[in-house]
């Protein structure tokens, strides 16, 4: 009879949180029923909203939330990445700088003054700007939450050496699954949806309301038809840009609508 196995060691997982809300980190917590589960097989070395317990690195995964919105944030995220095996950006404000990127097309400067008694005492950079623009990114998940069902699909697939299989496809498509109106059609509402990255499960069209595009754009989009669509429903241009310029208004294929940073027209 052969030995019995050495029992294998759990990989180590950590979540880091840079300029965000703590809302993504918040649907690990919010997986109830798997938490134990996950905890079994992950050893958690690192998750401040959870427990003050911290354990020196390197880890196997690392889950980053938020943008990079400061120079120590700068920093920061190259020990993070140096310390973590693969490292999975998470939300909108880790994969495309969040609602927090909208200072980019602003001066901040002015706008910490206008703000605040001592903007002096805000170390805050001009921009902000997602985790990729700084350093290698294995795997992003979208959204602004993430959906904790596509969270523990890349986690489960971790546990697997596997690659994650998040879809690529419209918000629209989903709709059409679920059997939802069309809100663009019957409502002439300016959706998102057919630019939009689909993961939520097509909520806000589930409720009658108009999709703002917070998980990202969909693979292929064409945002410019789109805003040609949103033209014919009546909008003003500059309320077109600012629909493209919301929480992912920094990813690109927003950008070719929504404007570059530095050119100011919304
Ligand atoms: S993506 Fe949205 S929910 Fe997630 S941390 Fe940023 S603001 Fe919060
Ligand atoms: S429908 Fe659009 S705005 Fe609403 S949750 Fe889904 S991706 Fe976000």
């Amino acid at each position: 009879m052969s030995a019995p196995r050495a029992p294998r060691a759990r990989p180590r997982l950590a979540v880091h949180k840079f300029a965000s809300c703590d809302g993504c980190q918040l649907q690990l917590l919010n997986l109830e029923h798997e938490l134990l589960g996950l905890a079994d097989r992950f050893e958690i070395a690192h998750f401040p909203e959870a427990s003050s317990r911290c354990l020196p690195g390197p880890v196997d995964l690392a889950l980053v939330e938020g943008s990079i919105a400061t120079a120590r944030d700068a920093e920061r995220i190259r020990e993070v990445r140096a310390g973590a095996r693969v490292l999975v950006s998470i939300g909108a404000c880790a994969t495309a700088g969040g609602i927090q990127a909208l200072r980019n097309w602003a001066d901040v400067e002015a706008w910490k003054a206008e703000l605040l008694p001592h903007p002096e005492w805000l170390d805050a950079l001009p921009t902000s700007t997602p985790i990729a623009a700084h350093v290698k990114v294995d795997h992003e998940i979208h959204g602004c939450p993430i959906d904790r069902g596509q969270l523990l699909r890349v986690l489960v697939r971790f546990l697997l050496d596997a690659t994650p299989d998040l879809p690529g496809h419209a918000v629209c498509l989903e709709c059409k699954r679920q059997g939802h109106v069309c809100v663009v059609v019957a409502k002439g509402l300016p959706c998102l949806g057919p630019v939009t990255r689909s993961g939520c499960g097509a909520l806000c069209p589930g409720l009658g309301r108009d999709c703002y595009g917070c998980f990202g754009p969909a693979d292929d989009p064409n945002p410019e038809a789109l805003a040609e669509r949103f033209d014919a429903l009546g909008l003003q241009r500059a309320d077109v840009v600012r629909r493209f310029r919301g929480v992912e208004g920094l990813a690109s294929a927003f950008r070719r609508v929504g404007g570059e940073p530095g050119a100011d027209d919304a």
